[in-house]
């Protein structure tokens, strides 16, 4: 697609400034410097409204799976809108795309899963999770289990009970989280983790969460929440076996064991779901972002056989379970979900993702002896490198530098998107449709990006 200069780009930067609130941004600080406004995108490329090329290592905000520009994706969703734009959800009414997205999304899923309830993203699904555990529990007899167990570091969205799950200060300051029934257990951080070996971390973590569910009591406790990969507290990936050894430990302690795939499912880190690589078959599963790449808004709770019966079993006999929105099992977006599905396994995308793989490994690993970079970790296509001031201390960087901004802001002047989270981690997520060749040139930018940062005298007299 041309670019095309915008005349009115200004006043619209303008109207911004004045009237719209943006996510996970500071209010004032965004007024200041005003709004990149994106305009077009196709495969892993992003062009802004100012004719900036931008090669996307992010996927959107890992979610654009498949690359921008999916023609097919576009058909879905048009022929879904002509024929039918709104269906509710509710009550016994139901679409065709909707009832076909949950039975695929139940064959793709865990073999445990079995019930799928729609939602419009992430935090929605999420919340979901909580308030039907919540009552399962209450349905099934058990109603002292209300305390949440998550880990240090977690994200699970911003909804204003999820949000005290997720375990990031900035989620919680001014908004009165955690609630007094949210706890955390350590992250299972390798590089930043006193254990000396991969097995003493796992024992370490499910020692944590033993003596996390004995303190509170297992008779009080409802679930526990992880994520395979902790993606916004910094990408942190666990050793192998870290996932299947939590489920374990949930089961013993008789916690529902939730994973939180919002970033991780559908091909993120090689398999469908992370959840695959371990044969781990959790209770519920949180779904999201990849489901429609991001082309239109929806997220998924899967359900267990057991919870799903306890639940509608222990409801008073015909009484509704009332939990539901508008646009919930909304039909544009299963529509557009099902043609992201045919695209993972049909149009070959998930198999590309996994071809290339190694070269997004080659391009982290490639920087590991970078002077700023103290350590590189990654899963299939989910990446970050960790800055460092000292690489023998693991010492981070003074936050007054403002570094992960600056090296996101320099990057972003040398064409390349991804993110920064506190001041010293960089985050990658890149499309699974990326080529090699987009690798090799991933690889200059981000290495000409670092050097360019490097080359400001206040990081090198850091250093
Ligand atoms: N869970 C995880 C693991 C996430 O990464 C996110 C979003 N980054 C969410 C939940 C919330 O999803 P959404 O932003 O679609 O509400």
């Amino acid at each position: 697609m041309q670019h095309v200069a915008n005349p009115y780009l200004d006043k619209l930067i303008a109207l911004d400034r004045n009237h719209l609130i943006h996510p996970v941004a500071p209010w004032r600080k965004h007024e200041q410097r005003g709004a990149t406004v994106l305009e077009s995108g196709w495969g892993a490329w992003l062009r802004d409204a100012r004719g900036h090329e931008l090669l996307d290592a992010f996927a959107g905000l890992w979610c654009v799976n498949i690359g921008y520009g999916h023609e097919s994706v576009v058909a879905a969703a048009a022929e879904q809108m002509r024929k039918l734009p709104y269906a509710t959800g509710y009550f016994h009414f139901g679409s065709e795309p909707a009832i076909r997205l949950a039975a695929k999304l139940v064959k793709l899923a865990p073999a445990s899963l079995t019930r799928v309830y729609l939602t419009l993203g992430g935090s929605e699904a999420v919340d979901a999770a909580i308030r039907l555990i919540t009552q399962y529990y209450n349905n099934t007899g058990r109603p002292s289990k209300k305390h949440f167990i998550s880990l240090e570091r977690g994200y699970h969205g911003s909804s204003s009970t999820g949000s005290g799950l997720t375990a990031l200060p900035l989620f919680h300051r001014g908004f009165d989280l955690p609630l007094p029934t949210q706890h955390y257990i350590p992250s299972p951080y390798r590089y930043r983790s006193v254990h000396p070996s991969d097995e003493a971390l796992i024992a370490a973590s499910v020692a944590a969460l033993r003596a996390k569910v004995a303190g509170l009591g297992s008779e009080n406790v409802a679930a526990f929440f992880c994520e395979p990969i902790q993606g916004s507290g910094g990408v942190i990936v666990p050793p192998k076996g870290w996932l299947k050894a939590m489920q374990q430990a949930a089961r013993e302690l008789d916690i529902l064991f939730v994973v939180d795939e919002v970033i991780t499912g559908f091909g993120r880190t090689g398999p469908m779901f992370a959840c695959d690589a371990e044969g781990v078959e959790p209770d519920l599963m949180t779904l999201a972002k990849g489901l429609t790449a991001g082309y239109a808004p929806m997220g998924a709770t899967l359900l267990s056989e057991r919870v799903y019966a306890g639940i509608a079993d222990g409801a008073p006999a015909g009484a509704a379970i009332g939990h539901g929105a508008t646009y919930s099992a909304h039909p544009v977006s299963a529509a557009v979900a099902l043609e992201v599905l045919r695209l993972y396994e049909e149009g070959g995308i998930l198999a590309n993702g996994q071809k290339v793989a190694p070269h997004f490994a080659a391009v982290l690993d490639g920087l590991a002896d970078h002077p700023l970079v103290g350590d590189v970790r990654y899963r299939g296509l989910l990446g970050a490198l960790e800055l460092v001031s000292d690489k023998a201390t693991k010492r981070g960087f003074d936050a007054s530098l403002g570094l992960a901004d600056r090296i996101f802001e320099t990057g972003y002047r040398n064409g390349l998107v991804f993110r920064s989270f506190g001041d010293h981690i960089l985050g990658f997520a890149p499309a699974l449709c990326f080529t090699e060749g987009e690798f090799v040139e991933m690889a200059r930018r981000l290495k000409k990006t670092l050097d360019d940062v490097l080359l400001s005298p206040d990081v090198r007299a850091a250093l």
